[in-house]
């Protein structure tokens, strides 16, 4: 779900919980890198991650590796390739 804001150095934001639907602000990360937030409403963890034009929020399932923070930090940490 892709939201946009109408200033690109916006600081908050509003959105909808990928999970409940419900109506919520979230802090916007200041970079391009995706951050986990918990919705207020449902309790449920969900990524919140910049664009180019505003943001998207997005469920655990959802992600893909570069959107989800957790995964980033194994791949960036790790440096183990093959
Ligand atoms: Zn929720």
């Amino acid at each position: 779900m892709i939201f946009r804001t109408e200033e690109s150095q916006m600081s908050t934001g509003n959105t909808m919980c990928p999970y409940c639907n419900r109506r919520i602000s979230v802090d916007l990360p200041s970079d391009y890198a995706p951050i986990y937030k918990f919705c207020g409403v449902c309790g449920k963890k969900f990524i919140v991650e910049r664009l180019a034009e505003g943001f998207q929020t997005l469920a655990l399932e959802e992600a893909v590796c570069c959107s989800d923070p957790d995964c980033r930090e194994m791949e960036m940490g790790l440096g183990d390739e093959e």
